[in-house]
């Protein structure tokens, strides 16, 4: 454990401990930390606590957090979680918030702890082509940066322009370009974590390869807050990138797009994005900002290829695949057209928050079967009275149907809830997952026994039992109470 917090200034008194009505070992906890951090480190305004209390998951429960603490330095976020720990206070790690399945929503009486201030690009290593950078660190600062050496950091999730780097590790972030370039994880190659007792743990390395020990790195990547909090991240870099070139096709029907994918994909392409959109979306994007679908398509796919001079090569043969699916595909003149069509894909997100209500299911299945999986979606829509909407990242198989309601009637509430379940059921049905990028948080926790199986959801448990034996970390995420292991719903 870091020996090197910061000490209160000379003659200071601790500031009054926050909220009288907290448990006398949060109030202890409080005033220790309030004496030791610097001024306006910790913060317990109910008004600003109210506006950390959630991330952009709606319908996901929150409680009401103790307090607020922006941490600076990983010695800060150490001797946070070390005085929770030894006060056994809930500590649920936050960065943009910008998460879509409840992550870190606070928990009743917990501290809320976020590295957005910790916000330094540390180096750009040009010959081995890495980057360290702060937890903090929003995704498109980074990449911009990096790309001023020459160089591409390819996760590119459509929240890239408000997400860090840390809450990317966290939740394994995908993107529009992993379909070639893979997921945060491919990138990630070594961590410094604060376990939940305060120690600082470095993961991983820097060098190209390297075996030693466990992979400690991977384990921290995508476990949403629950076994430590990343402070800093040691992050694979690629040359830059060819500008890619873009295709936009449309079909009578998403069935059709689905097909025409698999087609593409097994012709050993590699495109460099691949992505479906459903009428419904076409609709709520267009309502947004009208970008001028066509009223007839009932889906269309964006396509893009990065590899130079081949690329005119690889979307003659998208648009001729495309055709055999009875898609009218056309390629992007010059890259401002381009552009708005990857503006309308990056929209989506927003333009559906703007519905109100609506749930974000996010599966994905082997790309063999996407076609059963939209055919199957639009099922569970009929069945349950409900409208969903089909975006997808379609070369990864990974489909995000939203289930649009309205709250104020229980009754379609109630089968909005049935529908998002269905789509997970299905999902797996198909030898997919139940959640391709956005995780598990609150929203997925009560069916991630049903993918786990119970071994393998023991064996979460007996990790999340070793590093964190109090259960302070991020408690109520990811895992399901243990009274429902492997519940089915
Ligand atoms: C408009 C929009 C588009 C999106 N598009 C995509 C997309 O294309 N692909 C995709 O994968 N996701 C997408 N998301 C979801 C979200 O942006 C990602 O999950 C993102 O990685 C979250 O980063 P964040 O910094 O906002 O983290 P937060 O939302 O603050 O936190 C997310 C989770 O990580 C934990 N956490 C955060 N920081 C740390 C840390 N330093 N150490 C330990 N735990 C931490 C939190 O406790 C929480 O469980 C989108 C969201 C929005 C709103």
């Amino acid at each position: 454990m870091s020996t090197d917090a910061p000490q209160p200034p000379a003659g200071a008194e601790p500031a009054p401990p926050a909220g009288a009505a907290h448990p006398a070992p949060l109030r202890t906890a409080l005033a220790e930390l309030t004496a030791r951090l610097p001024a306006g480190t910790l913060v317990t305004d109910p008004d600003v606590l109210a506006a950390h209390r959630s991330d952009r998951a709606p319908f996901c429960p929150s409680g009401t957090p103790a307090a607020l603490v922006r941490a600076r330095s990983t010695e800060q976020v150490s001797l946070v979680l070390g005085t929770a720990h030894r006060y056994r206070v809930p500590v649920v790690p936050q960065a943009a918030r910008t998460g879509l399945a409840g992550g870190a929503n606070a928990v009743d009486g917990c501290i809320l702890l976020s590295v957005e201030r910790m916000d330094r690009i540390l180096e750009v290593d040009t010959v081995d082509q890495v980057a360290v950078a702060e937890a903090g660190v929003v995704n498109a600062v980074f990449s911009r940066a990096v790309a001023e050496h020459g160089l591409f950091y390819p996760p590119d999730p459509s929240s890239w322009e408000m997400s860090t780097l840390g809450g990317n590790a966290a939740t394994n972030a995908g993107g529009l370009c992993c379909v070639k370039y893979g997921v945060t994880a491919d990138f990630v190659r070594g961590l410094t974590v604060v376990l939940a007792d305060g120690s600082v743990l470095r993961t991983g390395r820097r060098t190209a390869k390297g075996v030693a020990g466990y992979d400690l790195t991977h384990l921290f990547v995508g476990s949403e807050g629950t076994l430590g909090v990343i402070t800093e991240v040691t992050l694979a870099l690629r040359p830059a990138a060819r500008a890619p070139l873009t295709a936009v096709a449309f079909f009578p029907d998403p069935a059709a797009a689905c097909a025409a994918v698999a087609d593409y994909m097994a012709d050993g392409t590699r495109p460099s994005l691949l992505e479906l959109m459903d009428r419904p979306t076409m609709d709520v994007v267009s309502a947004y900002r009208d970008l001028g679908f066509p009223p007839d398509a009932g889906a269309v796919l964006i396509a893009q290829s990065d590899r130079g001079d081949q690329a005119p090569g690889d979307l003659r043969r998208f648009a001729g695949t495309a055709s055999r699916h009875g898609g009218d595909a056309v390629v992007a003149e010059d890259p401002a057209e381009a552009e708005l069509l990857l503006a309308a894909r990056r929209l989506v997100a927003v333009a559906t928050e703007r519905l109100g209500a609506y749930l974000a299911d996010d599966v994905c299945v082997p790309r063999r079967v996407l076609a059963d999986l939209v055919d199957g979606v639009a099922e569970i829509a009929r069945e349950h009275g409900v409208r969903i909407t089909c975006v997808a990242h379609a070369g990864d198989g990974n489909l995000h149907p939203h289930v649009l309601f309205d709250p104020a009637d229980p009754a379609e509430a109630e089968r909005a809830h049935r529908a998002f379940g269905a789509v997970m059921d299905l999902g797996l049905a198909l030898g997919g997952t139940i959640t391709g990028e956005h995780g598990v948080g609150v929203l997925k926790r009560d069916w991630l026994g049903k993918e786990l199986g119970p071994i393998g959801l023991r064996v979460h448990r007996d990790i999340k039992h070793a590093l964190d034996p109090y259960g302070i970390l991020n408690p109520g995420k990811v895992l399901p109470a243990a009274h429902d292991a492997g519940a089915v719903h």
